[in-house]
């Protein structure tokens, strides 16, 4: 028996709690049948957790291609690229997500230009399929690199669902029913392919803009019984003795958090709209960049993640392809942080909003150079001992995450926003992700060989589940996270029968 087809449910932000929940409830038959039926007898759950910062851009980047972020080379839904290398050496703030700063529409170029897949440092699995002679048709994902079919959604739909809400654009539902449409008919009309992606965003959507709590509901009404149709149309695509060559994988790239719904709490550099930030690097005498366009020409520039955000710096004499000077053009604006965090100087509109202010020296240890922390006493430590020091709950393995983080695109400054009292970096919203609580950070990962006879899933399985834990060891004892994907999928693959 080998595998011959790869069918990867891809669901936006779907908390792995949820997922469990719903599998063990019997709330979703037609997911469960994709893991061998009602007891998922076919079908292993993994605990993956997704990078830092959990949001999006990032952790698609990874499940598709294996590599941590530091390698994949997309830090964040908005990071900064000050060498310019995928925009002509010229220094580029990138928000695929609409950001604060925005003229351009990024969210939109992500599927009319591949904006975001150009970005992408690391082969995906299209790629790598693609010399083995697969096929593959991937629906509504922005990385399609290597694949032969792109299912993009319609710009129109995809300016309705992002901008418009439920009111007078499109709902969740009839987005996510959308790209479920065009994939089966696409599977009617050329077959099954060897590799197929089907990604809904609908269930992240709805998380944002109602709380995490809506997530079992619309799993269960909203998603469900899109992947009973699916289903249908690949059952019919397969004929009876191939079915057995078919592996699924149900995962997520991020989990959500509630936070607090208000001004006060949602923190925006932003331009036109709020400038809690801003306040502070106009106390420091720095242009940072709040408005379009503005990209080279300011000193700081912040992505912001949601519980996380990276702040980049430039030393005011040099262009942004030099290094910044860690004592002169760093710490002071760590410490500014601090300092409004814990007195509200600089901006008031930052009194205890953070939890966390990392720092790393490039100057010294290169573009590569990994995050320390700094205490509020002005002391630097490291991330082991920052964290030890911190209510354990608050964050899931965040050392690992940050170090496989740590790159030439991520800032001098990662700030974390403090969850505990519901702050977050973003626009006003009932539930958000980018921080490393395990809320937001673990992420669905579910394998599924629906068709195997018991043995064949029984080592199999065992196959998934020892080559994620040797990566895992390998890898300095992290936990596992959605980089594991691929590890799982490419072990099956490669599985000799005996
Ligand atoms: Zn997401």
């Amino acid at each position: 028996m080998e595998i011959q087809h790869l069918l990867l449910i891809d669901i936006d932000g779907l908390r792995g709690d949820i997922f469990r929940q719903a599998l063990e409830a019997g709330k979703i038959p037609n997911l469960a049948r994709l893991l061998g039926g009602p007891s998922a007898a076919r079908g292993l759950l993994v605990p993956a957790l997704s990078t830092a910062p959990s949001v999006t851009f990032c952790a698609q980047a990874s499940l598709f291609t294996g590599a941590h972020p530091k390698a994949h080379g997309i830090p964040g839904n908005q990071f900064f690229d000050r060498f310019g290398k995928h925009n002509h050496g010229i220094p580029r703030h990138y928000a695929f997500d609409v950001g604060d700063t925005l003229a351009v529409d990024d969210a939109v170029l992500v599927f009319t230009n591949r904006l975001a897949a150009n970005c992408l440092e690391a082969p995906t699995i299209y790629e790598i399929a693609d010399a083995w002679g697969w096929r593959s048709v991937v629906a509504g994902h922005m990385y399609a690199k290597g694949a032969e079919t792109w299912l993009r959604p319609s710009v129109v739909d995809l300016a309705r669902f992002t901008k418009g809400g439920d009111l007078f654009g499109m709902s969740s539902q009839e987005y996510d029913r959308s790209i479920l449409e065009k994939t089966i008919a696409h599977i009617k009309k050329h077959g099954l392919p060897n590799i197929l992606t089907c990604y809904m965003m609908g269930l992240d959507h709805e998380s944002h803009v109602h709380s995490p709590n809506i997530q079992l509901e619309y799993l269960s009404t909203g998603i469900d019984p899109l992947v009973g149709k699916l289903w249908a149309a690949i059952e019919n695509a397969l004929p009876t003795e191939d079915q057995d060559k078919l592996l699924c994988a149900v995962f997520s790239d991020h989990g959500q958090i509630s936070v607090v719904p208000d001004d006060r709490h949602s923190l925006r550099l932003a331009f036109p709209f709020e400038r809690e930030m801003g306040h502070l690097f106009d106390a420091l005498g720095l242009d940072v960049h709040d408005y379009p366009g503005e990209d080279p020409d300011c000193d700081a520039v912040v992505a912001s993640n949601g519980g996380m955000a990276h702040v980049y710096l430039r030393n005011p004499k040099e262009s942004w392809q030099e290094r910044p000077d860690f004592e002169t053009d760093v710490l002071p604006v760590a410490k500014a942080f601090w300092q409004a965090h814990q007195s509200g100087e600089y901006a008031a509109e930052l009194q205890g909003a953070l939890n966390s202010v990392l720092l790393r020296d490039v100057k010294t240890h290169g573009w590569t150079a990994p995050y320390q922390a700094l205490i509020p006493s002005g002391e630097i430590v490291s991330l082991e001992s920052w964290f030890a020091n911190q209510p354990a709950e608050l964050s899931i393995d965040p050392v690992a995450r940050l170090d496989n983080l740590a790159g030439p695109y991520t800032g001098d400054l990662l700030l974390i926003s403090n969850y505990a009292e519901g702050f977050y970096f973003s626009g006003l919203l009932e539930g958000v992700h980018g921080g490393l609580h395990p809320a937001d950070s673990c992420a669905t990962m579910a394998f599924g060989w629906p068709h195997a006879c018991a043995e064949t899933w029984q080592q199999a399985s065992n196959q998934i589940k020892n080559a994620i834990a040797a990566r895992c060891a390998q890898e300095n004892g992290r936990q596992p996270s959605v980089a594991d994907l691929l590890t799982g999928l490419m072990s099956a693959i490669s599985m000799v029968e005996k």
